[in-house]
């Protein structure tokens, strides 16, 4: 249980979520700063420290879950949540009518670096073909 910013950001609420070491249950709890651009009850999302696009946001479910399989098996209902916070992203970004990428990297063979399950919404212009470099 560790204290942080609640979703108003008015006020400070106990997180039941925390993973000792993961990175982004430090962001989550407040503890190491990124840019918020967006929280529902059970979502933060945050700019990319490191943009593959124009636009790249991270939607993090307040909970710790390894990926986004842990998540869907644990609660769906939050995984539904995560989905939802990066269409509120894409419109509050302006990029909901121009396009965006949903993503959930999974696995080494994704590039996969952060074990705190998040949803990647990126946009803001063209984007490349994914799958081979
Ligand atoms: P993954 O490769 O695990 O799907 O994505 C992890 C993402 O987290 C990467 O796009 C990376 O740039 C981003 N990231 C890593 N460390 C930080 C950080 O300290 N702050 C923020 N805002 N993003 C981070
Ligand atoms: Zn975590």
């Amino acid at each position: 249980m560790v204290w942080g910013v609640n979703h108003s950001g008015l006020g400070w609420v106990a997180y039941d979520c925390c993973m000792d070491g993961c990175l982004f249950c430090g962001i989550v709890a407040g503890e190491i700063p990124a840019e918020v651009v967006h929280r529902t009850a059970r979502t933060v999302a945050i700019r990319d420290i490191n943009p593959q696009a124009k636009t790249h946001v991270l939607v993090l479910p307040v909970e710790h879950h390894e990926d986004a399989l842990a998540l869907a098996a644990a609660a769906p209902d939050v995984l539904a949540e995560v989905v939802a916070a990066g269409a509120a992203v894409a419109e509050a970004e302006g990029i909901a009518e121009s396009g965006y990428r949903l993503v959930f990297n999974t696995g080494p063979d994704a590039g996969r670096t952060v074990f705190h399950a998040h949803l990647h919404v990126l946009g803001g212009e063209q984007l490349g073909y994914f799958g081979r470099l």
